[in-house]
């Protein structure tokens, strides 16, 4: 049995290097740029105004003293004259600031009657003026290869005059499920069948990453079954296959036998984590291939820890895990095993408002309802002799993060 660690380290080797495409602006949220993106232009591309006001000589204006109103600059259309001394410029945000003006009065601090113009204070020199280039200017570099494209960023890209950015190509998954006993959800159950539950979590926990996820739906616990519908998957070109289900070695557990019957090198199929412990890993050809466990639990938490890291891999991101976040336990921690432990916690706020983490005390692989509660998965160490109430401990959160 290898470490989590050591299973990530081997699926990140087999990563394929994520490849370019071009994608509309509107369709790039959360996408990855695989180069840094540059400035077009020069952001603003003019000395504008930030104010509604009067465009002014800032050494001219007097307190009191009347100033010739020339004209009008609005955003869209600026004044063409030249402002000659002894003028002002009625001007708009975003306006133009006319040439021979060096500073903006807010409209506030004037009074204006017909063409003559008070001001009640004297402004200082480049008031109220966003310079030319004061945001970016032509060439910057202003978003980093290697994260996910936030609103924020998105709205900077059109600024930058983007209509499409080329971002990393995502990957075609296939999700399977496998047993006998399996029925789809709304189905009468008959006798000693169980709902299959596990693809409707790790679809959509997954699916921001994939260009297109196809559900194999149930296969039955039989050899040629399992055999054509993966086949089906690895000939359509899937780059990633999930199956749950029949990943242990029971006498009716035939996924590991056919993965390798259809020619996927199996790289580990055991991890010393918990839960998760049978969980295989192999490709073919560039295509990824995770066995996880059939248990809802393990299927999910090995998902998260396993399998959406290398997807973000394939994705462009250049790291594969969210930012570390480490909370403080509400309730001691026993000791743990040799496994690494990922236990189900609830987030919540202590007395003073501060974050800490409570955990659940379920370590059923089967018991859904606490995984629905839980919005962290804390991470206990392997061979951690306990952990008190009050230390830090790094989490996964569960439902804050795509
Ligand atoms: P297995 O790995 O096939 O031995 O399955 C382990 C346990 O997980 C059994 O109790 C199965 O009934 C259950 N199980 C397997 N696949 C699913 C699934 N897709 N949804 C819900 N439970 C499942
Ligand atoms: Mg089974």
């Amino acid at each position: 049995m290898i470490s989590v660690d050591e299973a990530l380290d081997r699926i990140f080797t087999r990563i394929p290097t994520p490849l370019p495409e071009s994608v509309p602006l509107a369709r790039a949220h959360k996408r990855v740029l695989l180069n840094p993106l540059l400035a077009k232009h020069t952001q603003p591309p003019f000395d504008a105004s930030a104010m509604d006001g009067y465009a002014v000589r800032a050494a001219e204006v007097v307190p009191g003293k009347p100033v010739f109103l020339a004209g009008t600059s609005q955003a869209g259309q600026r004044f063409t004259g030249m402002m000659q001394s002894g003028e002002c410029v009625r001007i708009f945000t975003g306006a133009p600031l006319p040439i021979g003006a060096d500073a903006v009065i807010m409209q506030e601090q004037a009074t204006a009657d017909g063409n003559q113009v008070v001001f009640h204070k004297a402004p200082r020199p480049g008031q109220s003026i966003r310079r030319k280039g004061n945001d970016f200017t032509e060439g910057t570099e202003l978003l980093p290869a290697g994260m996910s494209l936030t609103p924020a960023m998105l709205n900077l890209a059109a600024s930058a005059n983007y209509a499409e950015l080329e971002v990393a190509k995502r990957p075609r998954l296939a999700v399977l499920a496998t047993g006998d006993e399996l029925v789809p959800p709304g189905s009468t159950l008959g006798p000693d069948q169980i709902v299959a539950s596990n693809s409707y979590g790790l679809i959509p926990l997954l699916s921001s990453y994939a260009e297109k996820v196809v559900d194999l739906g149930i296969v039955r616990d039989d050899k040629k079954a399992l055999e054509q519908s993966i086949l089906g998957a690895f000939d359509y070109g899937v780059d990633v296959l999930l199956t749950s289900g029949g990943a242990s070695v029971g006498e009716r557990d035939y996924v590991q036998d056919v993965l390798r019957d259809l020619g996927v090198r199996l790289d580990f199929w055991k991890i010393l984590m918990r839960p998760g412990k049978p969980l295989m890993f192999g490709t073919r050809g560039k295509t990824l291939v995770f066995g996880l466990p059939g248990n809802p639990i393990s299927a999910f938490v090995t998902a998260t820890v396993l399998v959406r890291p290398a997807l973000r891999l394939m994705t462009g991101h250049t790291d594969p895990f969210f930012p570390f976040m480490g909370v403080p336990l509400a309730a001691d921690l026993p000791p743990g095993g040799e496994r690494r432990h990922f236990m189900r916690g609830k987030l919540n706020r202590n007395e003073i408002g501060f974050l800490e983490v409570t955990p659940i005390a379920e370590t059923d692989s089967n018991h859904s309802s606490s995984l629905a509660r839980a919005d962290a998965l804390i991470i206990q160490p392997e061979d951690s002799p306990g952990i008190p109430a009050g230390e830090i401990v790094e989490i996964i959160p569960l439902n804050m993060l795509g």
